[in-house]
């Protein structure tokens, strides 16, 4: 942490009015990070998907969160010291001071608050423990306004644009919806520094299946893969997905292939492997919404920390937005062959219905053909231009008929890989930062995978005088039409120079020095080996090119372009 805010990647907000939990800003090197891993997110879960990326408000009206149950269920148990007034997370607090997982109910809570006579460090005592909702409510507009609330996450705005999305994908399942996007939620007691924020960014994918084809066309691609799962049951699996889906550990193939997938694009951005893990949630700890929750888990400073959750939401979000809604959420699915089914229509008799509705006779009849017989009990009353219309049993007769029936409308069921940006970024920064000795002294590197680092090249002029910094200039300004992420910096000795861009993960340093102006070559120096190879200035770009999109060793790069 001493490195990531001395070198700009992030720091406290509001830090000189004394800062609050919760928020951190990103300097700017860590805001070039995030935005690398963002572009990868990009590439692995909508480029690489039948899949589009939208960009819905922050801002939600409260009938969103009433019909998706945020308003009453997206709770957490707040304890508050009746001395100090401190108020603490309940099921951190608890597992803190006793080490005990507990069921987040105030019953629970309040349980354990007497049987273990559990008080605040101040030492006073706690009041009854309330549920806390943890969305940021706001108002929309002046005087009374309307009631709003900050978005707890992106999800939300992708289900109430179903009708929509659905629409653009010719109603043709399955397909994605991906939102990256700032996420609020009102902590109790954020105390895990950038883990825990009240602000943070969020890259969702909902994938809408059909209910009875959750799997995912390349599946065959990762079913031998192994993975190291922890159930709910706590039970440790190194097991391939395969075989976890058929021993319904995972409930489906197309959870098993967002596993994978997860895995690979956390690798990607230099995730330890052995420091990662996929955990199942418990049955009482799923989120109101979920049928059945992976998290990916990553071993860092603060414990294992969940990054991704990926969670199977059924067909809850878009059942629940219809019903309060009133919008018609299915998808018309076509069957293979259309098949016959024997029904039971109304057939209006247009003698009867003459003489009694006269010129309403017409409308009448339209109104009778779309009553099912089945739902008839009693009179038939239809209302016709505003009147309600009493229809006389003779008017009509019920027969059974043959009908193709081409498909039918379901509700798609969603799977959701959301990942957390900021929590992934400082897992990232921690499993990157290491320690080693260059010349007998001990140096800080950050090893960032090379198509991950904020600062991809640094060119740096031997001295700080002409000609070294004019040509320096030049080759940056090259690099940077390039779009090479690349910075220029002539202060300081170039040891040092070397030692910085070391420690925020810069992989490859440029060196102009006295035999630039004899043959047209520079230096590139490897953060990882330190080791050097020549190469013309005006093969630069393609040698750059290729080595920042490979993990190879530099001197490879240097033998073929020695020949
Ligand atoms: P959830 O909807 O709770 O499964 O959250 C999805 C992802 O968002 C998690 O895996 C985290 O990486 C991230 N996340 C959730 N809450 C926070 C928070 N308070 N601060 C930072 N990241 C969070």
């Amino acid at each position: 942490m001493e490195m990531l805010i001395r070198r700009g990647f992030l720091w406290q907000s509001f830090e000189i009015y004394g800062g609050i939990a919760g928020f951190i800003d990103y300097g700017p090197l860590g805001n070039g990070l995030r935005r690398r891993i963002e572009n990868i997110w990009r590439e692995f879960f909508v480029i690489g998907e039948r899949a589009v990326e939208i960009d819905c408000p922050t801002i939600g009206i409260e009938e969103v969160y009433i019909a998706s149950g945020h308003a009453t269920s997206f709770t957490d148990v707040a304890i508050e010291c009746s001395e100090c007034g401190k108020v603490y997370r309940a099921d951190h607090y608890i597992k803190e001071k006793l080490g005990l997982e507990i069921d987040e109910s105030v019953e629970a809570v309040k349980s354990v608050l007497e049987e273990f006579n559990l008080k605040c460090e101040c030492g006073g005592k706690f009041k009854d423990p309330e549920k806390f909702n943890l969305m940021f409510e706001t108002k929309i507009g002046p005087g009374k306004g309307k009631r709003g609330y900050l978005r707890p996450e992106t999800a939300q705005g992708i289900f109430i644009s179903f009708r929509r999305l659905s629409d653009y994908f010719r109603d043709k399942l399955p397909f994605g919806v991906a939102q990256i996007g700032r996420s609020y939620r009102n902590e109790i007691s954020p105390r895990q520094g950038v883990i825990r924020l009240r602000e943070f960014n969020q890259a969702e994918l909902e994938y809408f299946v059909h209910p009875e084809e959750k799997t995912h066309p390349e599946f065959e691609k990762y079913k031998s893969k192994i993975v190291k799962l922890l159930d709910k049951n706590n039970v440790e699996h190194e097991i391939s997905l395969k075989e976890a889906v058929e021993k319904d550990i995972i409930k489906n193939e197309l959870i098993a292939y967002f596993i994978a997938k997860t895995e690979e694009f956390l690798l990607n951005l230099g995730i330890d492997k052995s420091k990662l893990r996929f955990r199942q949630h418990k049955d009482d700890e799923r989120a109101h919404y979920a049928c059945d929750c992976w998290d990916a888990e990553v071993l860092t400073n603060y414990g294992w920390i969940e990054i991704v959750g990926i969670a199977d939401r059924g067909c809850y979000d878009l059942s629940k937005h219809s019903k309060h809604s009133g919008e018609d959420l299915t998808v018309f699915v076509p069957y293979k062959e259309p098949i016959k089914v024997k029904k039971k229509v109304i057939v209006p008799e247009m003698s009867k219905l003459g003489p009694i509705f006269k010129k309403k006779a017409k409308k009448v009849a339209e109104e009778l053909k779309n009553i099912d017989p089945e739902k008839i009990s009693g009179k038939i009353k239809i209302i016709v231009e505003g009147e309600e219309l009493e229809v006389p049993d003779e008017c009509y007769s019920i027969k059974e008929v043959e009908e193709m029936v081409h498909g039918e409308k379901i509700i798609p069921h969603v799977i959701e890989p959301s990942f957390g940006l900021d929590r992934i970024t400082y897992a990232v920064l921690e499993h990157s930062f290491d320690k080693d000795f260059v010349d007998g002294e001990e140096r800080k590197v950050l090893r960032l995978k090379r198509w991950v680092a904020p600062v991809q090249i640094a060119v740096l002029p031997l001295l700080s005088k002409e000609p070294f910094v004019g040509k320096a200039k030049e080759i940056t300004l090259k690099l940077k039409k390039a779009g090479f992420f690349t910075e220029y910096d002539d202060s300081g000795s170039i040891g040092r120079r070397y030692r910085r861009y070391d420690e925020i993960g810069t992989p490859f340093c440029i060196t102009i020095d006295h035999q630039t102006f004899e043959d047209n070559t520079v230096t590139i120096r490897d953060r990882d080996t330190t080791s050097q190879i020549r190469v013309k200035i005006d093969d630069l770009l393609i040698v750059l090119s290729q080595l920042l999109n490979s993990d190879k060793d530099i001197k490879e790069f240097g033998e073929i372009f020695r020949e």
